[in-house]
């Protein structure tokens, strides 16, 4: 199996970088992506690697439902910016990044405002905080932005561990999503034990893919959203049908994220349509991945990755 390596452009930073590296394998049954982001170490990178293969050797799991509904992302952009995100897109979910460095709760504030007056008549807006917050921090700021937001679907990850999401759930009446605590925490259901959450948050890359993500869903006991990892079209797919394959889906998932990358490997990148997003396998398009193919010294740095990765797994 050979492994290619991509470099995007992001548009607007997000997660504190503006280039989205991976590599994608064609496999026995497919196109699968392999991106863990590069902060990570050899052993965070496993699961990811798992799921690659996983993706591209064994047939998806069947699907219920053929259209997935799904959430624009709004990163920590100005008010003005963040209605334009919500206005050029079709969809009926926002979830707003709030807590960022640098910025304060005025400013998350302003942002809700103007992501709640973009959306439509009935439209629903989350936040996602990162981790951000520190309890008594995210009680208050909760607080307010569910009065900015004239209600809040959920907040996702307001503090960083799972025993904090337990004490702000206590505190406060917007409903916990967990994301972090789910997909880094060695433990995912550790949310589950400690009552830290009302919402699972499962991303399939980091949770070693599809079918151990579907597994993860069955037990966890809890309303499910499926989000993706800022991925290309070949990767989002992948998380799109597992949201297609889950009995029960009650949220829009987080998986319209292909509009913040500036390229992808495929000739049609997966857009959402009416606020949902297509159940299909895309197949490498190799005019498209022409122009986002790295250059030698960042598939160097790639392909060492893979081997690190690859050695973890034989000790
Ligand atoms: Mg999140």
């Amino acid at each position: 199996m050979q492994f290619r390596t991509f470099t995007i452009t992001m548009p607007t930073t997000f997660r504190g970088v503006n280039r989205r590296e991976g590599m994608v394998v064609r496999g026995e049954v497919g196109w699968a992506e392999f991106s863990p982001f590069l902060d990570y170490s050899a052993v965070e990178c496993v699961p990811w690697y798992q799921a690659a293969l996983d993706s591209a050797n064994r047939p998806w799991p069947d699907r219920v439902r053929d259209r997935v509904p799904v959430n624009i992302t709004v990163p920590a952009v100005d008010p003005d910016h963040a209605a334009r995100i919500v206005l050029g897109s079709t969809c009926r979910t926002a979830k707003v990044k709030v807590a960022e460095g640098g910025q304060c709760l005025a400013d998350d504030i302003a942002r809700v405002e103007a992501v709640r007056d973009a959306l439509p008549l009935g439209g629903h807006l989350r936040i996602d905080a990162n981790g951000g917050w520190e309890v008594g921090e995210a009680v208050k700021a909760i607080r307010k932005l569910d009065k900015a937001a004239r209600g809040l679907e959920y907040v996702e990850q307001p503090c960083a561990t799972a025993k904090e999401l337990a004490e702000v759930r206590k505190k406060v009446e917007v409903p916990i999503a967990a994301d972090e605590s789910i997909r880094r925490s060695g433990d995912p259901f550790r949310v589950r034990d400690l009552e830290a959450a009302d919402i699972a948050v499962l991303k399939v890359q980091p949770l070693g893919g599809i079918h151990a993500c579907y597994r993860i869903a069955e037990q966890i006991d809890m309303p499910v959203v499926v989000s993706s990892a800022v991925e290309t079209s070949i990767g989002l797919a992948a998380g799109i049908a597992l949201a297609a394959a889950l009995p029960d889906l009650p949220f829009a998932c987080g998986l319209a994220t292909t509009s913040l990358l500036a390229g992808d490997v495929v000739t049609e990148p997966l857009h959402p349509v009416d606020g949902c997003l297509p159940v299909i396998r895309p197949e490498l398009d190799e005019r498209a991945f022409a122009r986002v193919a790295a250059p030698e010294d960042i598939d160097e740095r790639w392909q060492l990755r893979l081997e690190a990765v690859r050695e973890e797994l034989e000790e």
